[in-house]
């Protein structure tokens, strides 16, 4: 008998040669994240994973495990040989460790047999093992309908008995949907918004803008750490940083106040778009909201998708601020994002933004400015760090 962990993934949504890519970029995402604690082995068997390790280290490795998209449920069993006194044993065990921790009075069984040559059927091998918990465990009483506790019975190979069943976030595996560059500033939406796109599998590159020395390094590290945060779900994280101080004060020196914003955002869509051809990245990530600011209106929006070609994902387009922060507390960037550094958005915040912009004027006013060059130079002076 010892004890392990086993892991159940979406597999319902998947077939045929999908599955078997979605499976291997799944454990190796598990290995990644589990690395440093070490484990001893990582085995397939019917549509589960199981990870054999020191049991001291469950509690970390679970924490890690719930952070890997893709994965459902974590549970933490015992296995043992296919025989029913070994069953039984472990059945006691685990239900003697759950009386302790929680007060429960009313179980069930349910047994699952993938190999049909053990001799006992599903339904009466539930019946046997709960008649032995009953008689074991004088307090407890069986409930089929609403049970406080479920002890599932897994007949495999082995045999898996367990009764937890610790929620992963589901999703898909990072790596297996292409790569997208999450335009990452230091507020709340933006992390939420790469984590989002990360639970879909997208793997994740970053860029960050930022106007040194009018914005400190106390914010850039703040950047930092939140990529460093989204990388406990995503992986390692290439992050560009980009000073777009000369394009900014161009801007301010040449065009309407009003169209700061505007104008502004346009060169970090150009610019991320630069980047992302140059790393075969497929798309753009922002957290933008539908009407959350002057810039996020429907027409800003469209003005700043004009710039570039590349598709620009937006998973927070309709969600509430209230919902998104929510997703930030949960991921655990929230109080980070809330620090108060400055952004270089704030450095030439306009007083009434454009809130309903037309292209042609645009346009117009960029044709005041070197485009290509200021970008060319914000290029030349892009910081590359990787963040794990
Ligand atoms: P966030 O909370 O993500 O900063 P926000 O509600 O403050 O979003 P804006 O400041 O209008 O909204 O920014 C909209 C989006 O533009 C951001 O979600 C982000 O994707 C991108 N963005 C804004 N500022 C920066 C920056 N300094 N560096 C990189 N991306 C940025
Ligand atoms: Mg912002």
């Amino acid at each position: 008998m010892d004890k392990i962990l086993s892991i159940s993934y979406g597999e319902l949504a998947l077939k045929g040669l999908n599955r078997r890519y979605f499976e291997d970029q799944l454990i190796s995402n598990i290995k990644r994240a589990i690395k440093d604690l070490g484990y001893e082995k990582i085995y397939k068997e019917q549509g589960k994973l199981y990870i054999e390790a020191n049991e001291d280290d469950f509690p970390q490795m679970i924490n890690r495990l719930k952070k890997v998209f893709g994965l459902v449920n974590i549970s933490p069993c015992i296995r043992t040989e296919k025989n029913i006194e070994d069953i039984e044993k472990a059945a006691i065990e685990i239900m003697k460790e759950k009386t302790k921790n929680q007060a429960i009075k009313t179980f069930k069984v349910e047994s699952k047999r993938a190999d049909k040559t053990f001799p006992i059927k599903s339904p009466g091998l539930s019946r046997k093992i709960g008649g032995v918990i009953l008689k074991n465990f004088s307090d407890l009483t069986v409930d089929v309908h609403k049970p406080d506790t479920i002890l599932y019975i897994d007949i495999k190979q082995k045999a898996y008995i367990y009764t937890e069943r610790i929620k992963g976030y589901g999703g898909l595996p990072v790596g297996t949907n292409g790569k997208a560059l999450l335009l990452l500033s230091g507020g709340i939406d933006s992390p939420v918004a790469g984590f989002m796109m990360a639970k879909r599998g997208v793997e994740i590159s970053a860029v960050h803008y930022h106007s040194y020395p009018f914005t400190s390094e106390r914010s850039e590290e703040k950047v930092k750490e939140l990529a460093s945060i989204l990388s406990r779900y995503t992986g390692k994280i290439k992050m560009f940083s980009v000073n777009i101080l000369e394009i900014q004060k161009e801007i301010n020196a040449k065009c309407k106040e009003n169209e700061m914003t505007i104008l502004s955002r346009r060169f970090m869509m150009r610019i991320a778009e630069k980047i992302a051809l140059r790393e075969g990245i497929h798309g753009l990530i922002t957290g933008e909201s539908l009407g959350q600011v002057a810039s996020q209106t429907i027409q800003s929006l469209s003005v700043t998708n004009a710039a570039v070609n590349l598709p620009v994902f937006r998973p927070l387009i309709g969600l509430d601020k209230l919902d998104i922060v929510e997703i930030a507390k949960d991921i655990e960037t929230y109080e980070t994002s809330i620090l108060p550094y400055e952004d270089c958005c704030t450095v030439f915040l306009p007083k009434h933004p454009v809130t309903k912009p037309k292209l042609e004027d645009i346009i117009k006013s960029e044709e005041l400015l070197e485009v290509d060059s200021l970008i060319e130079r914000a290029l030349e002076n892009m910081k590359v760090t990787i963040i794990e």
